[in-house]
C-alpha cells in the first residue's frame, strides 16, 4: 500500500482534474458506509476531461464498496517522500 500524506492545497473546490501531479492522490470518503480509497488521478483523466473540476467530480464518483454516488468527499493528498 501506498504511503500518502494530507496535504492542502487550498481550496479544493477550485482545484480541476488537470492540475493534479502524478504524485497527487484523491482520497474519496463514501458519505454512506464511510469507505475510504485512494483513487490515482491519471485514471480520472482517462474518463474526465482536464478541466473538470473536483467538486463535480464528487458527483460523479460511485462508491466501490456499497454503490452510493452522493455526497462523497474528495481530499487531495500526495504521496509520501522517500
Ligand atoms: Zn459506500
Amino acid at each position: 500500500m501506498e504511503q500518502i500524506e494530507n496535504i492542502n492545497l487550498g481550496p479544493r473546490y477550485a482545484l480541476r482534474l488537470g492540475e493534479l501531479q502524478r504524485w497527487h492522490r484523491l482520497r474519496v470518503t463514501c458519505f454512506r458506509c464511510r469507505h475510504e480509497s485512494s483513487v490515482d488521478p491519471e485514471k480520472l483523466r482517462r474518463r474526465f476531461r482536464e478541466h473538470t473540476l473536483l467538486r463535480d467530480l464528487e458527483k460523479k464518483l460511485v462508491c466501490t464498496a456499497c454503490g452510493n454516488r452522493v455526497y462523497n468527499v474528495i481530499r487531495v493528498a500526495r504521496l509520501a517522500r522517500d
